[in-house]
């Protein structure tokens, strides 16, 4: 007979954390860069005041448990106030993706039923693009220059101007939903995933494990990554939990921008995608002695993986890169990529080789790789479909029955990366399943050649798709953008890979491009890459 603990059964939900960082962390600053370029200071003090008097004012306009509010807002200190204001009055907080096409944005909006909308003032003219098509009950307008709120629309700080600090929480489970995104559609259409206040609690405790992020109180941490892209990777939840500072860029994710934000705010630790991170390389490249920077930085990386020679370089600059790996369907953080204890001394490029790799899964998130349907053994060799789960893995899609076989019968959620696992238990991704090249019964990374080509010395950027070929099934071409200034010819790259490479898994195409074409939250956009060279003739 199993005897229940003594404990007791205390939800896990947003508002104890909000509770606590406005008693423990009031003075710990939210640093803002407009969408204008001006900067500004706030508080957890502040958040907490103000995310409460926007839960209230929202009551007041008929808030109902489980409704959603969409956000179309760059990333500042309103928005911060929306992640935990509309939870806080029992709603769902849907970061709206503004990079999409405005038809984009209105099919999700109608999918997602949401009821209301916060928008910041310069971001109307995307919303008039797509007003038509959506019917949102109200729409609340934060403004930032002087010019006022159009007629019928609420303005958001006269709203909360309107409030005092009474606000009492509605009654709350902790497996109702909280925020929800849509993922970004690299490889297909987008689905809607809703996050509990439990997935989002224990996904911030995470965050602050050395292992995955180590966020606390003594660290600055400068989110590179849309809100509206996977929650900005939970740091917005975490951050106010665990008492760090937040440096919000806005709009503003230029190299140059982001590092005067790391100079001028002291940050230490940074999180972005690797083209964000490519162009805080270049900056600092190119200007030697220019920024004076915290001796060493944690710059997380994930979404796609960083060249190897990217994490080599940037570690000159005391930017230490490590992997996250996570998808918006895991909140999003999965994995942290540090060494071991015992691999601290190994020489450095046995260092590399495994901070190349995705990193150790966290605790409570387990990992296997399956390969036509058996489970591959732990060998770092045999490469097959990664599998998740975990309390902060999505079980279902929002409204996608069609996507029900993501999961496997026995509860996995098939993440579509073909990976393999080590027998220390770092994940090294492969490929996007659909991103391999299946040559003649093969596979071929699509992304180990690309990581390859950038780091030649006149390669800027390299995307190797996968096209249809009459006698192998498919084959690589890689579409090459040239940095500035260099040369190279087709034969010169063929030889370089060649070093790393077997023949067979070649490139038998190099185009020189200008621009490799990406998504909205800046991965290589396959699918319009092989739209590009669709008919793509092979020579013989
Ligand atoms: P989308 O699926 O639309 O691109 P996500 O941003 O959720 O939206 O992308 C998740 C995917 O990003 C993962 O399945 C994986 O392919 C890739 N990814 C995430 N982190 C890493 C990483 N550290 N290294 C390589 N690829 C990564």
């Amino acid at each position: 007979m199993t005897i229940p603990g003594t404990m007791m059964n205390f939800p896990l939900t947003l508002p104890t954390i909000l509770e606590r960082a406005g008693r423990l962390f009031p003075r710990v600053e939210i640093v803002s860069r407009r969408p204008d370029s001006t900067i500004t200071r706030t508080c957890y003090g502040e958040m907490f005041k103000r995310a409460r008097q926007f839960a209230a004012a929202l009551e007041k306009l008929g808030i109902e448990s489980g409704d959603r509010v969409a956000s179309l807002m760059w990333n500042h200190s309103g928005h911060l106030e929306a992640f935990w204001g509309v939870p806080c009055a029992g709603g769902i907080l849907h970061t709206l993706n503004l990079r999409l096409h405005p038809q984009e944005i209105a099919a999700i909006v109608r999918h997602a039923r949401d009821r209301f909308l916060i928008v910041d003032d310069v971001l109307l003219p995307l919303y008039e693009k797509f007003r038509k098509e959506v019917s949102f009950e109200r729409v609340i307008v934060v403004p930032f220059g002087s010019a006022s709120v159009p007629h019928g629309l609420l303005n958001y700080e006269e709203l909360l101007a309107d409030e005092g600090d009474d606000f009492s929480y509605p009654a709350m489970e902790e497996n109702q939903g909280a925020l929800m995104c849509f993922t970004s559609g690299t490889t297909g259409c987008s689905k809607g995933v809703i996050y509990s206040h439990r997935a989002l609690v224990l996904h911030s405790f995470s965050l602050g494990l050395q292992e995955v992020f180590g966020l606390n109180t003594t660290d600055t941490i400068l989110p590179m990554v849309p809100m509206f892209h996977a929650n900005a990777w939970g740091i917005p939840v975490a951050a106010p939990m665990l008492g760090t500072k937040q440096v919000l860029p806005g709009p503003h994710l230029g190299g140059e921008n982001l590092l005067n934000l790391m100079e001028q705010e002291q940050v230490n630790k940074a999180c972005g995608v690797p083209t964000v991170w490519a162009g805080i390389l270049a900056e600092l490249e190119n200007n030697p002695g220019r920024w004076k920077l915290p001796a060493h930085i944690f710059g997380a990386c994930g979404g796609s993986a960083p060249p190897l020679e990217m994490i080599r370089r940037l570690d000159l600059f005391g930017i230490e890169i490590k992997h996250l790996w996570g998808m918006t369907e895991t909140t999003p953080v999965g994995t942290g990529g540090w060494l071991k204890a015992h691999m601290v001394d190994w020489p450095q490029e046995k260092k590399y080789e495994v901070r190349a790799k995705q990193g150790w899964p966290a605790p409570f998130v387990e990992a296997r790789v399956v390969k036509e349907g058996v489970i591959a053994p732990w060998d770092g060799k045999t490469a097959g479909e990664l599998e998740v789960r975990g309390p902060w893995v999505a079980g279902s899609y929002y409204e996608a029955p069609d996507q029900a076989k993501r999961w496997t019968e026995d509860g996995w959620f098939r993440t579509g990366d073909i990976a393999t696992l080590d027998p220390e238990g770092y994940i090294g991704l492969v490929d996007r399943a659909k991103d391999l090249v299946k040559s003649g019964g093969e596979w071929i990374s699509s992304v180990d050649l690309e990581n390859t080509l950038m780091a030649h010395p006149a390669v800027k950027e390299a995307c190797v798709i996968g096209l249809p070929h009459p006698k192998w099934q498919e084959r690589p071409l890689a579409a090459v953008v040239l940095k500035d200034g260099s040369s190279a010819t087709e034969q010169d790259l063929r030889e370089f890979l060649g070093k790393s490479f077997a023949s067979w898994q070649l490139p038998d195409a190099f185009v020189f491009v200008e621009a490799i074409p990406r998504t909205s939250v800046g991965k290589f956009k396959k699918i319009a890459l092989r739209e590009q060279f669709a008919g793509w003739k092979w020579k013989s």
